[in-house]
């Protein structure tokens, strides 16, 4: 059977006496219009590998595959498993299924190199699996991820309004960040409480070292950990006044209003101002 004669997906989780349970944060898209409008806006293709985190009943799997691109997916959900290999039949060797959690993934080696990652995100995970693409050893070329509006938001977010924070900092220090669609609760399959969007990234060229990374972890958690106090307090175990001077910031300024390029001025000035503090080695 070819990817177009399959099954509509209804037909396919009635067959298999599939069900979505919801402590896996299954809710589906069984809309193949909008799971191909995703695969489009993830601009993959022929000799693509994507990477798809919780393909479910494998709409968005379907998405991808009709690309032309090479598709490995991880589902936490063993259940699936006999659904997506029908998939997997259909698309000639195209899918590859890795029945675990996508959270100890080795990307790497599942892509054979580099790769994209397209993924309509379970919530509990989203967050976490994002940090790890953007942060860990393995960067993907680019990032195709659906989240819940709210989420999308922080992750876009730019300086100066109540939704960035320390998520947005770390995304977009590390990653171009836009977002591309809504897509409303009713289009999945059970809705969920609140509306979704997909947001694409692409992960900057000079992404900062892990150990500015580190940094910046730091300096935005003392930071928005007391977004309302000015810097000078709020960074005081830090460095407080002397650090955000040192960064090039005014001391009385809030997290809030701090660039991402701020930021990384004060990631490096406390990574600096560590260094002078070492003792010299005897
Ligand atoms: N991609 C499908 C769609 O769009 O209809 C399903 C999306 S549903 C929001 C999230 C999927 O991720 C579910 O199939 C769920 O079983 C799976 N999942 C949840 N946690 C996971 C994890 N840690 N690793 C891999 N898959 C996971």
């Amino acid at each position: 059977m070819s990817l177009a004669g399959l099954p509509p997906l209804r037909e396919a989780l009635a067959a298999h006496g599939l069900t979505a349970r919801k402590s896996l944060g299954q809710h589906f898209l069984l809309d193949l219009n909008v799971t191909r409008k995703i695969a489009r806006l993830a601009e993959v293709g022929p000799g693509d590998v994507v990477i798809e985190v919780g393909p479910g009943p494998g709409g968005l799997t379907r998405g991808l595959l009709a690309t032309g691109a090479r598709v490995v997916a991880i589902e936490k959900d063993a259940r699936f498993g006999p659904l997506l290999e029908e998939l997997g039949a259909a698309a000639e060797g195209r899918l590859r299924l890795i029945i675990g959690d996508a959270l100890e993934a080795d990307e790497a080696a599942l892509a054979g190199g580099s790769g994209h990652v397209v993924a309509n995100l379970p919530y509990n995970v989203g967050t976490p699996l994002l940090i790890k693409w953007l942060t860990g050893a393995w960067t993907p070329l680019s990032l195709t991820l659906m989240f819940q509006s709210e989420v999308a938001e922080r992750i876009t977010a730019s300086p100066g309004g109540s939704a960035y924070g320390r998520l947005g900092v770390i995304v977009q220090a590390t990653a171009e960040a836009r977002w591309v669609m809504e897509v409303p609760a009713r289009a999945f399959t059970p809705p969920p409480k609140v509306d979704s969007a997909v947001v694409r990234l692409t992960p900057r060229a000079d992404r900062p070292s892990p150990l500015r990374l580190q940094a910046l972890q730091q300096v935005t958690a003392a930071a928005f950990g007391q977004r309302r106090k000015m810097l000078r307090a709020s960074l005081r175990t830090l460095g407080g006044e002397p650090l955000a001077r040192a960064a090039g910031l005014d001391p009385q300024a809030r997290a809030e209003t701090v660039e991402v390029a701020g930021f990384l001025r004060l990631a490096d000035a406390w990574l600096a101002g560590r260094e002078r503090l070492r003792p010299a080695p005897q």
